[in-house]
């Protein structure tokens, strides 16, 4: 049984590559690819290098495999939701995170000022309204507390001990986040955020405004892959059940409005930030973050889609492949 399994893994590996090679075809074949446009409803975000381009994937089993600007360092933005709504789902358990916010795709815009009638809850922890009413229920006594905790849980996804808020784009968005203002005073009228929802908007900007790399992305998208055990340092960051929470909503709601599209063509869980930044997690597999700042209608990285469209179809990543290979990621 293993040598038939051993003959086929080297026969996928002769029809696609080393890792590390097609990443490097991958991200040669993507540069010269300048559609889209870098956000600039945030005006620090507009600030970015639109030609940043870098990809990282790391595999269940800890192995790293990056090219391009990988330790360059973007804010995190939405890409941080997935991780924030796990450390609800951990805090207050299912029953009370689901009375507050939904589980059902929107198929609007990230920004949409819009509830679900009936439930008046936000439809999924994903697009803005959701993640602000989710990151409401982050508890402690101060704004500072609530930080901290955020970040540690955060952390945990990481083997980096370094993640902190940027402060110009924290003070952009607050200053311009006039939608969110405006939806968090709607789900204040409905009773769907706490009287401390003014605070909990600052804590949702300054979860936006963490600066993380393209790797640390990757690594905290492989400790999503590993069933929530962190990959390179061996920690627990979250419960499996958790995780399979998480990457159910990722994967109906991640990408917004294009996560129909998404889920057809990629077939993997995913999350997008408007920083350009993209993380999709093959289960059992691998993670793998793209860093690119030009941006679709649907507030999607441009090279990050194609990137993920590229690794999925080469690698029959689509999670309703026809799956009876070996593992795919076997190293160089
Ligand atoms: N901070 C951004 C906002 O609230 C996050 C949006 C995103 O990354 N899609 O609009």
């Amino acid at each position: 049984m293993d040598n038939i399994l051993a003959a086929r893994a080297n026969e996928v590996k002769k029809e696609t590559g080393a890792l590390a090679d097609v990443l490097q075809e991958i991200y040669q074949q993507l540069l010269p690819v300048k559609t889209g446009k870098v956000a600039d409803y945030i005006p620090e975000l507009s600030k970015a290098n639109p030609d940043g381009f870098g990809i990282c994937v790391v595999t269940a089993d800890g192995q790293v495999f990056e090219v391009g600007d990988t330790a360059q360092r973007f804010t995190i933005q939405s890409a941080s939701k997935p991780f924030v709504y796990g450390l609800a789902l951990e805090t207050w358990g299912r029953e009370h995170v689901l009375a507050r916010v939904g589980v059902e795709p929107t198929g609007d815009s990230f920004n949409a000022i819009v509830l679900d009638e009936e439930s008046r809850r936000p439809y999924n922890p994903m697009v803005n309204a959701g993640a602000i009413a989710v990151t409401d229920m982050i508890p402690g006594n101060t704004s500072t507390e609530r930080l901290h905790r955020l970040i540690d849980y955060l952390k945990g996804f990481t083997d980096s001990e370094d993640l902190f808020v940027d402060m110009p784009t924290f003070t952009s968005e607050r200053t311009t986040g006039h939608r969110n203002r405006a939806v968090v005073h709607l789900m204040r009228g409905f009773g769907m955020v706490s009287e401390r929802f003014e605070e909990s908007l600052d804590l949702y900007f300054q979860q936006c405004s963490l600066l993380v790399s393209c790797r640390d992305l990757a690594v905290m998208a492989a400790t999503l892959a590993n069933s929530g055990v962190n990959p390179i340092t061996h920690r627990r960051a979250a419960w499996s059940y958790t995780v399979r929470d998480v990457l159910s909503v990722m994967y109906t709601c991640g990408m917004y409005d294009s996560a129909g599209e998404w889920a057809f063509w990629v077939g993997l869980p995913a999350k997008s930030g408007v920083s350009g930044c993209i993380f999709a997690v093959a289960p059992g597999q691998a993670g793998i973050a793209i860093y690119s700042p030009r941006i679709d209608a649907h507030g999607n990285s441009v090279r990050g889609v194609r990137v993920c469209e590229e690794l999925s179809r080469r690698y029959n990543l689509h999670l309703f492949a026809d799956h009876d290979r070996p593992p795919l990621f076997t190293g160089s």
